[in-house]
């Protein structure tokens, strides 16, 4: 992990010490780190779970497309589940990086945080190395080749630099990292994270939530996909409702 810098006050934002989401309007004001997720979140690996997950025998051919948390029961059900859930995550987010997506909407969010002046951080919750790989699987290498590739360190493109992409070896890690940087923000895809007892109380929490499964209710503002979080930031045309 490289430097850090020196913790951030936030000048804005919910200066409330209770845990209760603050609903006042919001934007972020240039300047301001946002922080986000890799994972499910900036890279979309749904088609890749299934494509292994069919090629190992572990779904049938003919199984249709399925979010990440919809396959990992059918998996860790299995004899040795747990291992194969292990060694198939460690195939995606290896080898199989550099064929993941960018989540739909998110270049048009990056695109705008670049206009207005604010500094995306991306901050990650990733072992360093596939644990089952026959081979050793530098993921954090394959993770920021996908996002060179992916134009996220290029200018033009989003030209965010490549300090600021953070690895985190576990998610207390991640949430101390959240508060160092001193982010205004933090977007995620896991509910678990955005309501952990000791997530920062003074950054505000945006949960993505593509699944197909009601919006979770919790001390952060759920949106199905990026062009709803783009209009909670930026207050933009409102997306379709969903
Ligand atoms: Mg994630």
């Amino acid at each position: 992990m490289g430097p850090l810098p020196s913790e951030k006050p936030i000048g804005h934002g919910n200066r409330g010490t209770m845990e209760s989401l603050d609903t006042r309007p919001w934007s972020p004001r240039a300047g301001d780190r946002i922080g986000i997720d890799l994972d499910n979140t900036l890279a979309d690996h749904d088609h890749l779970f299934v494509e292994v997950a069919r090629e190992w025998g572990l779904l049938p051919s003919h199984s249709g497309p399925l979010a990440k948390s919809q396959l990992r029961p059918l998996i860790r059900h299995r004899p040795q589940g747990e291992e194969r859930w292990i060694a198939l995550q460690g195939e995606v987010y290896g080898r199989r990086m550099t064929s993941a997506r960018l989540m739909p909407g998110a270049a048009s969010f990056l695109d705008r945080c670049r206009r207005q002046g604010l500094a995306p951080w991306i901050i990650s919750h990733k072992t360093h190395y596939a644990v089952l790989a026959s081979e050793p699987l530098d993921l954090r290498e394959a993770a920021m080749a996908w996002m060179a590739q992916q134009g996220f360190f290029a200018d033009p493109g989003f030209a965010i630099p490549r300090e600021r992409v953070l690895f985190a070896d576990d998610r207390r890690q991640k949430l101390e990292l959240i508060a160092r940087v001193g982010c205004a923000c933090f977007i995620d895809d896991l509910e678990e994270l955005l309501i952990d007892p000791v997530f920062p109380t003074k950054v505000r929490r945006f949960l993505l939530h593509p699944a197909p499964t009601p919006l979770p209710v919790g001390p952060f503002q759920a949106c199905r996909h990026w062009q709803e979080i783009e209009h909670a930031l930026f207050h933009t045309s409102r997306p379709p409702s969903s």
